[in-house]
């Protein structure tokens, strides 16, 4: 295998994965500050040249984000209000630079805690799509990622796209860290509600960085069924949440204040997701 292959079809390239050992590289925004390094070594396969593996279409059972679609093509796709979580993730993603070269599928494979897009999209319902020179399947996004820097993808794989269902409701995403831009985050919450009569009728909720995969919150997530939208940011509660968590202490923040963080921020959420229905309602 040459050094470096950038194949422009898919079945080349999943032939070349299929081969082993190949670094697979998409945005390299990640990839090249893991390696500390001024080049990656070892075989490169870059995926950047396939044009099927880049956009968003909509499908009769969703949509179809393609691995390859970075942050600035979610931020200027036309979506429904649901999606506003994951855009407004994109536009917290580093700065435009990076924007325009990171992608959704390296974010998700590269499966940093802190990862900025896996919230929205555990909210989203996502499910990711692997290929292979043997053929495809799919995972949910919440069993695809299985700890830090651990994934489901297996030797030979590569993420073709990431399948959003047919969601409705309104989404929305908050993030903190230690400054306003291009910072990682110390916890971050996206959320997703859908509104009927001004009452809640169906609640995701996910938090990052706090945990070694980002999680939803079921318990939290049931408990806002029923209640009066506009009263809902009241209800999210520390014992709801907690449990599903297991913050880390590291250098950006400890496990106590990332607990306390998480919950502020999803009341947060829960009243700028209130707001914005109101706003549009
Ligand atoms: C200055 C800076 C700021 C950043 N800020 C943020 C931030 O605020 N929030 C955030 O979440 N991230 C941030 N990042 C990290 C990074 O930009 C994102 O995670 C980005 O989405 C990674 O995408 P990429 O296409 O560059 O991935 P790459 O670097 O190309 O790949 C990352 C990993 O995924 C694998 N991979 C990539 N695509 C595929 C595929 N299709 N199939 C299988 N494996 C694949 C690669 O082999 C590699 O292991 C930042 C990075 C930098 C350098």
């Amino acid at each position: 295998v040459a050094e470096y292959q950038r194949p422009s079809t898919l079945t080349e390239a999943l032939a070349l994965a299929g081969q082993g050992g190949m670094t697979i590289a998409a945005g390299c925004t990640d990839l090249l500050a893991a390696t500390r390094m001024q080049s990656l070594s070892g075989p490169v396969l870059d995926l950047t040249g396939i044009a099927a593996l880049r956009g968003i279409t909509a499908t009769a059972a969703g949509w179809r984000i393609g691995a390859l679609t970075t942050w600035s093509d979610i931020l200027h796709a036309d979506l429904p209000p649901a999606f506003d979580g994951l855009k407004a993730a994109a536009r917290e993603v580093g700065a435009i630079q990076i924007q325009n070269a990171g992608t959704l599928g390296g974010n998700l494979c590269n499966a940093s805690p802190a990862a900025d897009g896996v919230p929205a999209l555990l909210t989203l319902d996502a499910v990711v799509e692997l290929g292979s020179a043997a053929g495809v399947r799919q995972v949910p996004l919440g069993t695809f990622l299985r700890g830090p820097r651990q994934t489901d993808l297996r030797s030979g794989e590569v993420m073709t796209a990431i399948l959003v269902p047919r969601v409705t409701g309104q989404g929305g995403f908050l993030k903190l860290g230690a400054r306003r831009y291009l910072v990682i985050s110390i916890a971050m919450v996206a959320g997703r509600l859908t509104v009927d009569g001004g009452l809640v009728r169906s609640a995701a909720l996910a938090v990052g960085s706090c945990s070694a995969v980002a999680q939803r919150l079921p318990a939290q997530e049931a408990a806002l069924i029923g209640l009066p939208v506009d009263k809902a940011a009241g209800h999210i509660a520390a014992e709801l949440v907690g449990p599903a968590l297991a913050p880390i202490t590291d250098a950006r923040a400890d496990a106590d204040y990332r607990a306390v963080a998480a919950v502020e921020l999803l009341r947060r959420l829960v009243d700028q997701i209130n707001g914005r229905l109101r706003h549009d309602g």
